[in-house]
């Protein structure tokens, strides 16, 4: 089955060059060069990916990422482009639901290998949607981690039965992917979690390379939680990952 992409940039010589360079990979193209044709494609049309320049004509990346995300309930995976130092769009664009970014000037093969790794992540977490999340998730745990696969921290509660993660009585609603990160992190209290261990738990294959993407799952789990209830549970261990500490 083909795979397709959507490239919004309106630079028409660059989105031609990244044109050519994944149809080479084997992908199946489309371009739009403004946001509000780009919102219309991805609205009426089904693609695996979504490449998504921030500064357009029309409507910018981040409103389209925004109105496909909340009004349309679309969720292919966009890869945002950003320009140089553009820390806010990052920012903004993971907060928005982008799963990656891409600094312009960029080279090919960087584009490449995040595209593969964002499909992978999107048809791994398709996979874990459709069915056995949990058993397949929970194959390799240590068995002393939880009583009946219950996790709490501070207030938190993470019921892996119920799939539920509740703050002082307040659920929160996580992604699988968040879900199964949040999890790892409260089975491995107190150990520092490398990014490639964390990948490795929550996509579940061999990966080399870019390890952002857990950044960005970190980055969505606090701003679901840390910052919606004023706590600091995740906490970050310059240079080696991420570890949530007992109290
Ligand atoms: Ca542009």
């Amino acid at each position: 089955m083909e795979t397709r992409i959507l490239v919004v940039e309106d630079e028409e010589k660059l989105a031609r060059f990244i044109e050519l360079e994944l149809v080479h990979e084997g992908y199946k193209v489309s371009k739009a060069f403004d946001g509000r044709s780009a919102l219309q494609m991805a609205t009426d049309e089904q693609f695996d990916l979504i490449l998504l320049d921030i500064m357009l004509p029309e409507l910018n990346g981040l409103e389209v990422l925004r109105r496909l995300r909340q009004d349309d309930g679309n969720s292919t995976p966009v890869i945002l482009v950003t320009a140089r130092d553009a820390v806010m769009d990052k920012v903004s664009g993971l907060d928005a639901g982008a799963v990656d970014y891409i600094t312009k000037p960029f080279a090919i093969e960087e584009l490449l290998a995040r595209i593969r790794v964002a499909l992978k992540m999107h048809s791994r977490m398709m996979d874990l949607e459709a069915g056995s999340t949990i058993g397949a998730a929970t194959a390799d745990s240590p068995a002393e981690s939880a009583k009946d696969g219950i996790f709490v921290w501070n207030k938190l509660v993470l019921d892996e039965k119920k799939h539920t993660v509740k703050y002082d009585g307040h659920e929160v609603n996580l992604t699988n992917r968040e879900f199964l990160m949040l999890r790892t992190l409260l089975e491995n209290k107190d150990i520092v979690m490398s990014r490639d261990t964390l990948l490795e738990k929550v996509c579940g294959y061999d990966y080399i390379g870019e390890t952002n993407v857990v950044d960005v799952y970190i980055r969505f789990l606090r701003s679901k939680i840390d910052e919606v209830f004023g706590i600091k549970m995740i906490q970050t261990v310059r240079g080696v990952g991420y570890v949530i500490k007992s109290e």
